[in-house]
């Protein structure tokens, strides 16, 4: 890309919008410049547009007028629902680098058609590419105008992370920013002091403590079943379980931003975690030099170890599995799983010598299997 003398910085774009909001707000009828002038002038000198708008294609959405911008002002993408997909990124790469373009602004809006249709409806046809978009975007969210922000946010989101997007972003001082239109007041609603902070430091307020340790888990339990050797250990976990472990309700593309944090935080700990995805199953390879930092630093946790010893003999009984948790602890309980591929659940009361909840299953063949699961996974999957 070319630097453009006349690209506008996009703090100073982000403010002539601001203004452009505020007159249309005084106004009575639009006053942004149609003038033939200015068409034949655009036409033969060609545009230089101060600012990237994606906003809904909703009839009373029209950002030349909420902006009161007049021609080769505002380079607009008008998708129902301003949702972002390919056709919408080339949009905005196109006016990145070749119009200059320095500030890009989702504008989602209150009472949008597309927004209630992802919450409340099962459209058919081609809106419903558009409507489980949104609904990628808003979970579970029922209230709208929440789940218009969810939407304004995913969409932020996915153009952050688009690659030259992402490095234009670097080197050209590009930004990304989330506003909510008011189509009642005719207020645009930047989103954004914390949506800010938040893009400065996506993580920060971010709990690694579980992840690590659930990752430590993992690692250990490997160890003992299979003999401690220092080589790399890959674990898998999707993106629910990781959300669920880091309390938040991170989009991939989030998450593969809050993972590269955890991994730079624990690279001079565990070493380099090699971090992959695949659609919304991740894959965290620890190198032997984590696998030998678990081992030779982390306490070996004993109820395991003899819990996996007990394992091991066949024709087990239930009484057998009873036993080894209640020599470890008098809090030790017991019922029948939730889970239909399993017999009981075993687990500690007071979450001593530890908290997980372990699930056993004796299988025809006279082996008993299990698998463990933190509580808040176990009644997730309940
Ligand atoms: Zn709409």
């Amino acid at each position: 890309m070319t630097k453009d003398p006349q690209a506008v910085p996009a703090q100073e774009a982000l403010e002539r919008l601001q203004k452009g909001n505020q007159r249309f707000l005084d106004a009575l009828r639009p006053s942004g410049d149609i003038s033939p002038e200015l068409r034949r002038d655009t036409c033969e000198n060609g545009q230089h547009p101060y600012a990237i708008v994606i906003a809904c294609s909703d009839s009373r959405v029209v950002p030349e007028h909420i902006f009161d911008a007049g021609i080769g002002e505002l380079f607009v993408i008008r998708i129902a629902g301003n949702v972002i997909d390919a056709h919408q990124l080339g949009s905005i790469e196109y006016a990145a680098q070749h119009l200059g373009c320095r500030l890009i602004l989702v504008m989602g809006h209150t009472h949008c058609g597309a927004v209630e249709a992802a919450i409340c409806h099962n459209p058919d046809g081609y809106i419903r590419f558009i409507t489980d978009e949104i609904r990628a975007a808003i979970g579970g969210e029922k209230d709208e105008e929440k789940a218009s922000r969810l939407n304004v946010r995913h969409s932020v989101s996915i153009i952050e992370s688009s690659l030259v997007i992402h490095q234009e972003e670097e080197t050209h001082r590009l930004c990304v920013r989330g506003a909510l239109y008011h189509p009642a007041s005719g207020r645009v609603e930047f989103l954004d002091d914390s949506g800010e902070k938040e893009k400065k430091d996506p993580n920060a307020g971010m709990d690694f403590a579980p992840l690590l340790e659930s990752l430590i888990g993992v690692i250990q339990e490997f160890h003992l079943k299979l003999g401690y050797e220092k080589k790399e250990i890959g674990l898998y976990y999707p993106l629910d379980s990781l959300n669920r472990l880091l309390d938040r309700t991170l989009t991939p593309q989030e998450m593969d931003r809050a993972l590269a944090a955890f991994a730079d935080g624990e690279k001079d700990r565990l070493g380099p975690l090699q971090i992959s995805r695949k659609g919304d199953r991740y894959c965290i390879r620890v190198p032997e030099t984590g696998a030998a930092y678990v081992h030779d630093h982390v306490e070996e946790p004993k109820f395991l170890a003899a819990f996996l010893k007990t394992l091991e003999r066949k024709d087990l009984a239930f009484s057998d599995i009873r036993a080894v948790f209640e020599r470890f602890s008098n809090q030790a309980r017991w019922k029948e799983a939730d889970h239909e591929q399993f017999d009981y659940l075993f687990w500690f009361a007071d979450d001593k010598p530890d908290a997980y909840r372990y699930c056993v299953r004796f299988e025809e063949d006279g082996h008993t299997s299990y698998h463990r699961f933190t509580q808040k996974e176990y009644d997730a999957r309940a």
